[in-house]
């Protein structure tokens, strides 16, 4: 049993004003494994305060400074790294690549920040102006529990190269692997008040936040409706809001893709991270005509070679889903995929037999409709939807058919996946499985989110450029 008793306010782990616990769980066997100690508004003004008083002289840090801190912080992070993996084996249950690909990203997205920051004009000149890059102020970090360290790190990266000093409200499910990055962070040495971080519940500690008019900036990770939520709750202090929100992702089949590679691909494009990602891609679409053999081969391999099971295991392709409610939320929409009248190409209701946790079937519904509702929302568990298209125009249009439009896959002919890409409503395009790239920024259009992470884009976004008149040049 692991028990966590603070807060971490001005570079100080403290007794939160909060009183109530909160069961931290392994997934993978349903077991309680530590408690949390919830902070509460108290704690969120405190941390806000430390982070005000730490603004004025973090706002005036040279970029040397900066690049020196997110160095410190980098370091840091890779001596723990193994911790992380750790963590989030035994809290989250994510398969062990994924875990060891938060675990890797954490340092890397200091490292990130740093490259970004050292090529980035904080100041340039605009025809007569002088337009210097200034800090926006306190931000507020808030993150979901799909890959909770990695998005503390990610943002505080990019708040720290700006010069802002921050408030973090991660996830309360994580609050083993937010330790570990507290640790960390605090090894890193940085001034006091630079980041303080309370673990809360999104609607005291976040919506306190998100409210509170000494936070100039929101930068949120997590599900549409708790975007929306923010976006109004931050409306009567107009605070700059960045939004990473859910996915409803479409992969598209072309017809020339070898089958060889392309089921492997679907499979893991759709079962990433156990069917807990923003970016999966759960609409796959196929053409009418290679429907039939594409069905069959999807079939069987996901009955013969996806490993459900123990996340520790390298061979195991899909972990417990993270808690008793996800696992409820999965089954349910599985169920309601049934009552709309959708097939069940493989898997179903209920757990894979053996296993005892969180753990849900990989799911394929086919003679889908694109108003199923299956189809239309997210899931957030391995269950993957087909639909058909007759030709390119239509495939666009289905894949375009979605309130959500985070990202899109698309495999086959290189020029026709280009032609393809162009037309997508999409904030990212992979063309044949490219690899994921960083500096790039990161973000959804329509209600997959609002503004980017990552990169120049991401760095702009904790900026605030003010233009001088009449300065010497
Ligand atoms: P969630 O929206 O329930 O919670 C996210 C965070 O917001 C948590 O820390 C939570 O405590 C907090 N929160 C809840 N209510 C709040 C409120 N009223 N005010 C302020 N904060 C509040 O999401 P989740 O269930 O933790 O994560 C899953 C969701 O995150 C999925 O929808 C997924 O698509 C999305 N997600 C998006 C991205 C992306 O980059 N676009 C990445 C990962 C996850």
């Amino acid at each position: 049993m692991r028990n966590i008793e603070h807060s971490y306010i001005d570079g100080q782990f403290v007794e939160p004003h909060g009183r109530e616990l909160f069961d931290l769980h392994n997934p993978t066997t349903g077991g309680v494994i530590g408690r949390v100690r919830l902070g509460d508004v108290e704690d969120a003004h405190a941390a806000i305060a430390a982070a005000k008083r730490a603004l004025p002289l973090m706002a005036r840090t040279t970029k040397a400074e900066r690049l020196h801190m997110l160095q410190a912080l980098e370091a840091a992070m890779q001596a723990r790294a193994d911790e992380l993996y750790e963590a989030m084996l035994e809290e989250y249950g994510a398969p062990a690549v994924f875990s060891r690909w938060v675990a890797d990203y954490a340092p890397a997205s200091f490292r990130a920040a740093a490259q970004t920051l050292a090529d980035f004009p904080l100041e340039q000149d605009i025809a007569s102006a002088r337009v210097a890059m200034e800090p926006v102020g306190v931000v507020g970090l808030i993150t979901p529990w799909n890959a909770n360290a990695a998005f503390i790190c990610g943002k505080l990266a990019y708040a720290i190269a700006a010069g802002c000093t921050s408030v973090i409200k991660p996830s309360e499910m994580s609050a083993l692997q937010t330790e570990v990055v507290l640790r960390a962070l605090h090894e890193a040495g940085l001034p006091a008040g630079v980041y303080n971080l309370v673990n809360g519940r999104g609607a005291d500690v976040g919506a306190a936040i998100a409210a509170h008019p000494d936070v100039a900036k929101i930068s949120f990770t997590g599900s549409t409706t708790v975007g929306k939520a923010i976006i109004r709750a931050s409306a009567d202090t107009l605070k700059r809001v960045t939004l990473e929100l859910g996915g409803k992702s479409p992969t598209i089949v072309l017809d020339d893709a070898a089958l060889e590679t392309v089921i492997p691909a679907v499979i893991g494009t759709g079962f990433m991270n156990s069917g807990q990602a923003c970016i999966a891609g759960t609409r796959v679409l196929v053409s009418e005509a290679r429907r039939e053999t594409f069905e069959a081969a999807l079939k069987a391999a996901i009955e013969t070679e996806v490993k459900v099971g123990d996340p520790r295991d390298p061979s195991t392709s899909i972990g417990p889903m993270v808690s008793q409610t996800q696992w409820e939320r999965v089954q349910r929409y599985i169920r309601l995929g049934v009552e709309e009248g959708a097939n069940l190409l493989t898997g179903g209701e209920g757990r894979p037999e053996g296993l005892t946790g969180y753990f849900v079937r990989p799911t394929v519904f086919t003679d889908v409709k694109n108003d199923m509702r299956i189809v239309r929302e997210e899931i957030f568990g391995p269950v993957l939807a087909i639909l058909t298209y007759r030709d390119e125009d239509e495939a666009v249009a289905i894949a375009n058919d979605t309130s959500y439009g985070l990202s899109a896959y698309i495999f086959g002919d290189q020029a026709k996946a280009e032609r393809i890409a162009a037309r997508l409503e999409s904030g990212r395009v992979v063309i044949n499985g490219a690899a994921h790239e960083p500096l790039a920024p990161f973000g959804g259009v329509k209600q997959s989110g609002l503004g980017r992470e990552g990169g120049p884009f991401g760095l702009s976004a904790y900026l605030e450029p003010k233009t001088v008149l009449g300065a010497r040049r």
